[in-house]
């Protein structure tokens, strides 16, 4: 065994990354971008920080061959990467490189008797756990938070810096930051979901009205969002959106897969309008209307504005 390589763009989770590694190997090397990160880096009592310095604020392309260069060349036995937007690319790169295993979101990883490695990932929203075997060298990527990081009193780990030719062909000449439609979704009482039964744009002020009648914020699922364009991407819930708590959600015409429904799974009740019996939305119901939501939903929001 030569050792375990930690990469994170983020200093404090290249930290909690170093924890993880010196409880799987007795070496552990933590590399980083810049000498600002490895000034604290080199408290963490790491075997050594290896910066790689490249001029301005470097994208992964411009850096990922170097760190496979070092795995490769110093015949690493892991790379754990910060799962971060950043380090997923990396991940995905340097394994890549390697023509190595690739294990994402990691939860636990374990050193095999015979050398080989495991690592355990969540799946299906927290519906299952995959188990992951791989001999050789190996890429994992491991979510913030999942140790925490020790400092090591008294620690000054021996800095190595190592030059990145930067490929200059592609610059990045500005930025321009993303604008939110500002809504807080998360902490909506209620809210009404618009799914793709219910996806025409003539049928948003549909859902507009029922929620101006519950006081209830317009959400959707992804496809409304992404494929539609209807709303914007912050108004969509599931896995891979917002995750809502609210006291009603009302879904109308949504067909109710796992990725969504994960997302509001703490709702305390929750309604659904379907023309389908059969939708998987109607499971996870306290209530569910079989109908058309054209019909239903005009309904709806008149008996809701007759009991005000
Ligand atoms: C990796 C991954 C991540 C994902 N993440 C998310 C996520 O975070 N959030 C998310 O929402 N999705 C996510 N998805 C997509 C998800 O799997 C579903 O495809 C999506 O949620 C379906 O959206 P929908 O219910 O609006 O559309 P559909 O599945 O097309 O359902 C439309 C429903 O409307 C009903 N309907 C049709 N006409 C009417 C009508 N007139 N009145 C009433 N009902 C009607 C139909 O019977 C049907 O049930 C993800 C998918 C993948 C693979």
């Amino acid at each position: 065994m030569t050792g375990i390589y930690v990469f994170s763009e983020d200093p404090r989770l290249a930290a909690e990354l170093a924890t993880t590694a010196a409880a799987l190997a007795d070496e552990v090397h933590v590399v980083c971008l810049g000498a600002d990160a490895s000034r604290t880096l080199t408290a963490t009592g790491a075997t050594s920080v290896v910066v790689l310095e490249a001029a301005g604020a470097p994208r992964p392309e411009a850096y990922v061959a170097a760190l496979a260069g070092l795995m490769r060349d110093r015949g690493a036995d892991l790379l754990l990467v910060g799962a971060t937007v950043t380090g997923w690319e990396v991940g995905a790169r340097v394994a890549a490189l390697l023509d190595s295993a690739l294990v994402s979101e990691a939860s636990v990883i374990t050193a095999l008797p015979d050398g080989a490695w495991q690592a355990e990932r969540v799946m299906y929203a927290g519906g299952a756990v995959q188990t992951e075997t791989w001999s050789g060298p190996g890429v994992v990527t491991v979510a913030p938070g999942r140790a925490v990081a020790a400092a090591v009193p008294g620690s000054a780990s021996p800095v190595e810096v190592v030059a990145v030719d930067v490929d200059t062909r592609v610059r990045v000449v500005s930025r321009t930051a993303r604008v939110r439609s500002g809504v807080d979704l998360a902490s909506a009482a209620r809210v009404v979901c618009v799914g793709m039964g219910l996806a025409e744009p003539g049928d948003l002020a549909l859902a507009g009205d029922l929620a101006d009648a519950l006081d209830a914020e317009v959400a959707c699922t992804r496809p409304v969002a992404e494929d539609r364009g209807l709303l914007p991407t912050e108004r969509y819930i599931g896995i891979s959106g917002a995750h809502v708590h609210p006291d009603l959600y009302v879904g109308l015409g949504v067909s109710g897969q796992v990725q969504h429904t994960v997302g509001f799974r703490d709702a305390k009740v929750v309604v659904g309008i379907n023309t389908n019996p059969a939708a998987p939305l109607f499971a996870v119901c306290d209530y569910a209307v079989v109908g058309d939501a054209h019909e239903i939903v005009p309904l709806l929001a008149a008996a809701v504005r007759a009991r005000h």
